[in-house]
């Protein structure tokens, strides 16, 4: 049978063989009908376990239609009423935890622990903005070009309907978590969520509205970036894009092309430095957890590990022992350690860079190998030592669980060898001198820094901005920025008295000089300046 044959007998209730996923299908956006499927499997076992409609262009054009016209009325309530949806929301997600934690783990594959990190992130931004917004958004008074002669606001609009592009290894916080500023900001917001991992962007929305969110305000297409990527960067007012800096640098071109604001949250190659002074047990303990999380399938994982020459062995020997340990499986409960990667496509790709770095004189001293026992896309974790600089895994993000263990003699050299990446998104530094961490910290070239854990600590204060230096990304979620991003500000200064040119009957050369010494004044008076 062609596609568009399946499709033509398509139906949207029963497309969901499993449970857990039934009925998400009804939350995709569609234009007329459905003219192309895509399956979507469940990971552990790669077996199809749901089909939805892949969006083309008009269903994408359909849903920022309908988002334009919902958000009209949502930018007229009051923050304080989109905060309450919010936090009710905060609340849903809390109750559902488990049907969350089912979604997100048959389409992603990982174990339930590592998908509860997704849970725990998109409640702490609901809970986070949802008590913050209407600060972040107040209008503010500024100071005026004159003060005394005039009043100057600063305000915040929402930029409309805001297009995200998410990837599939987070799908339900990096949809969801970014969407609510978004979202409390006045907005409505179109996702594309990938191919992989699309019933966890459902599922978010259906809560959402259960939450109270207006329906159309915010709508998923699925579907193939290639495909609706163009209509949906062209339609939208600001977007939002996260996953590989390949793909960042395509759609930031076409971003640019129609002058439309993105932030784009890319690649990692990110750094750890082990200092000498450092508990190796605890440094053990979070860097076995910072590489190998989500199968190593996370932008903030580390992939580089730089240990202090006096410290070296005795680390080696304990994070292999501690890699070894865990336990690797197919299980919807919390007894297992780390599930499978998403598929075949990106098991050969981490295949391939432990194989290019073995046959070029790397060590390998634990995993190394795929685990087909366990289910199709099951690799080991892998330690890598003496890692030659031209081999894959050396520079180029793996995005697996691999990670390549290198020693360094004194701090100077640490520091510059963790900066020197073209990716700058995540840094991790180990040492019991607090203040020397945190000062090592500043002169890592990373967005994120997280001094004595991997990546959790910094990801999860979001009261400061989090995102990528350098090719790991342009803007940053979180904080200030992550919410600010998403209006268009504004100044409005009212003139109350006088002119902005010289009174009536004043020549303008005595006018220029007298400003001039109202200027000099000004710098020179606390109060004024
Ligand atoms: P990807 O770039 O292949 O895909 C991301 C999204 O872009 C998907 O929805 C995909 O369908 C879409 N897409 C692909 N080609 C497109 C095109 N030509 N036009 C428009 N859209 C297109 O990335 P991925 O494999 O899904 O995710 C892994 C990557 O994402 C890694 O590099 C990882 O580091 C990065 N990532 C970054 C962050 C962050 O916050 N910095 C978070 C998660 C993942």
């Amino acid at each position: 049978m062609t596609v568009s044959e399946q499709a033509g007998e398509f139906d949207l209730e029963s497309a969901e063989s499993d449970d857990r996923i039934a009925g998400l299908g009804r939350y995709v956006t569609l234009a007329d009908g459905v003219t192309e499927t895509f399956d979507v499997t469940e990971k552990y076992t790669q077996e199809v376990v749901g089909t939805l409609p892949a969006c083309q262009e008009t269903d994408v054009r359909e849903a920022f239609e309908r988002a334009r016209e919902a958000q009209e009325s949502w930018a007229e309530r009051p923050v304080s009423e989109r905060e309450e949806i919010v936090l009710d929301f905060h609340d849903l997600v809390l109750d559902h935890d488990d049907e969350l934690l089912d979604v997100v783990q048959v389409e992603t594959g990982k174990s339930r622990r590592h998908a509860h990190e997704g849970v725990m992130d998109v409640a702490i931004n609901a809970r986070h903005y949802g008590h913050r917004a209407e600060d972040y958004l107040a209008r503010e008074r500024r100071e005026a070009g004159v003060p005394g002669a005039q009043k100057t606001w600063e305000h915040h609009h929402p930029v409309g309907v805001v297009g995200m592009i998410t990837p599939w290894n987070y799908p339900l916080s990096l949809t969801a978590s970014d969407a609510i500023p978004a979202l409390l900001a006045g907005n409505a917001v179109v996702i594309k969520p990938a191919p992989d991992t699309p019933y966890s962007a459902l599922k978010a929305k259906a809560l959402l509205e259960e939450a109270g969110l207006p329906a159309d305000l915010f709508q998923i297409v699925p579907g193939y970036g290639p495909e609706i990527g163009d209509p949906l960067i062209e339609e939208c007012d600001y977007f939002g894009f996260t996953g590989s800096s390949d793909t960042g640098s395509l759609v930031a071109a076409k971003a640019g092309e129609h002058l439309t604001k993105c932030s784009l949250e890319l690649g990692g190659k990110n750094p750890a430095i082990v200092c000498e002074d450092a508990d190796i047990d605890k440094a053990v303990e979070g860097l076995v957890r910072g590489c190998f999380t989500n199968a190593g399938q996370i932008c903030i994982s580390i992939e580089r590990l730089y240990v202090h020459e006096s410290v070296r062995d005795e680390f080696v020997e304990k994070f292999v022992a501690a890699t070894e340990a865990l336990e690797l499986g197919a299980t919807y409960d919390y007894s297992v350690d780390v599930g499978c990667l998403i598929h075949e496509e990106h098991l050969e790709k981490v295949e391939e860079h432990v194989e290019d770095a073995r046959t070029r004189g790397a060590t390998v001293e634990c995993g190394g190998t795929a685990r087909p026992d366990l289910g199709p896309t099951f690799y080991e974790p892998t330690v890598l030592t003496d890692v030659p600089e031209e081999s894959l895994p050396c520079c180029e993000e793996t995005f697996g669980p691999v990670v390549g263990i290198y020693e360094f003699s004194d701090e100077e050299e640490a520091i510059e060898r963790a900066n020197d990446s073209e990716y700058g998104l995540n840094g991790s530094v180990w040492t019991e001198d607090y203040d020397r961490g945190v000062d090592i910290a500043f002169q890592v070239e990373c967005g994120t820094v997280n001094v004595n854990e991997g990546y959790a600590a910094a990801f999860a204060a979001v009261d400061a901005p989090m995102g990528g230096m350098k090719k790991s990304g342009i803007g940053r979620r979180h904080g200030d920025e992550g919410i600010m991003k998403y209006t268009e500000s504004q100044n409005v200064t009212l003139q109350k008295a006088g002119t902005m040119s010289a009174p009536p009957g004043v020549p303008y050369g005595i006018y220029a000089t007298g400003v001039n010494y109202a200027l000099r004044l000004i710098e020179k008076i606390p109060g004024l300046r």
